[in-house]
């Protein structure tokens, strides 16, 4: 995103000295993103499928940025060439994961991007919504206007997207739940949770959408909404 909204910093809850805990940061959403979130989180609206439409397409915006990038920088593809997106399901623990090797997000670009709401399609979406006063509507708008990153809580308790840019040697977590007008952003410090490059968002399915965490359900909203996407894209169950 081009966001230069000035970002709302609430509290810095960097542990006790004598610890290894990384720092974490806490942060207030832009008002126009609490007013999203608690649209997304109560609204009646049914198609709750539309969002992996919607993160699928920021995977294949993110892969199209760094293949952009790389043609004068061919560098940036050094730790991982191949481009494509992973969704791994994990039915008993209702889990779904969304890995590109794209472009990534630094540590302010995340709070950037998923904290403040800049581009177009969302301020159309506000500008239908101060226009109806019925929540029907309200519901209805999600639909028609979509609403990107945040549809994630459409189905999902809490959120983390653990997102490594080439443009930084480190490795940034932003965590956010529905229900909460605050996120918080660390770097990430488990080896095991590295990725080269690009992000990967975990979704912590609410308990009435884990039906969404079978690998059968993605590959036919795969193919229903995400038949355009130029990367491929691989999904999986994780063994039980
Ligand atoms: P839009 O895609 O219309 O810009 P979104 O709400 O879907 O709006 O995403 C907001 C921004 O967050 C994107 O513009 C992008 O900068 C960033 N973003 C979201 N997902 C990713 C991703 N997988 N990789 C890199 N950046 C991302
Ligand atoms: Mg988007």
């Amino acid at each position: 995103c081009n966001n230069m909204l000035i970002c709302n910093r609430l509290e810095s809850t960097a542990a006790a000295s004598d610890s290894s805990e990384p720092p974490s940061e806490k942060y207030e959403y832009q008002a126009e993103v609490s007013r999203l979130m608690d649209l997304i989180v109560h609204s009646l609206y049914s198609n709750k499928e539309v969002f992996l439409r919607e993160l699928v397409s920021n995977a294949s915006d993110a892969l199209d940025k760094l293949r952009f990038l790389s043609v004068t920088e061919p560098g940036l593809l050094k730790d991982a060439v191949d481009l494509d997106i992973r969704i791994q399901t994990d039915k008993d623990n209702g889990i779904i994961t969304i890995t590109d090797s794209g472009i990534g997000m630094t540590r302010q670009e995340l709070v950037d991007c998923l904290g403040t709401i800049a581009q177009s399609g969302t301020a159309k979406f506000f500008k239908a919504l101060k226009d109806s006063k019925d929540a029907g509507v309200d519901s209805n708008l999600i639909g028609q206007f979509g609403v990107g990153f945040y549809s994630a809580f459409l189905v999902s308790d809490k959120v983390v997207v653990s997102t490594k840019s080439p443009k930084s040697d480190k490795q940034y977590v932003w965590e956010g739940e529905a229900n909460a007008n605050s996120y918080t952003v660390r770097e990430e410090t488990d080896p095991e949770k590295f990725i080269p490059r690009g992000t990967r968002l975990t979704l912590y399915l609410k308990r009435d959408d884990k039906g969404f965490a079978h690998p059968e359900r993605i590959q036919n909203l795969v193919k229903n909404y995400s038949q355009f996407v130029s990367f491929p894209i691989y999904t999986w169950q994780e063994k039980g």
